[in-house]
């Protein structure tokens, strides 16, 4: 099982890099039952959605 730290950072490297399968699945595994993490990555990816809109803008 993932602690919440490793589980975070796996969220943010996915943003920037495919995750292997066993990271995919221990960190499905973490969010089923971490509400907190869930949330983080809900956070981030909306953030990553508006920089590419920023990023889009700059062009
Ligand atoms: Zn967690």
């Amino acid at each position: 099982m993932l602690t919440c730290r490793q589980a975070t950072q796996l969220l943010s490297e996915k943003q920037d890099r495919q995750l292997v399968l066993r990271e995919q699945s221990n960190l499905q595994l973490h969010l089923l039952v971490c509400r907190s993490c869930r949330r983080y990555g809900k956070q981030i990816k909306t953030l990553s959605q508006l920089s590419k809109t920023f990023i889009k803008y700059d062009d």
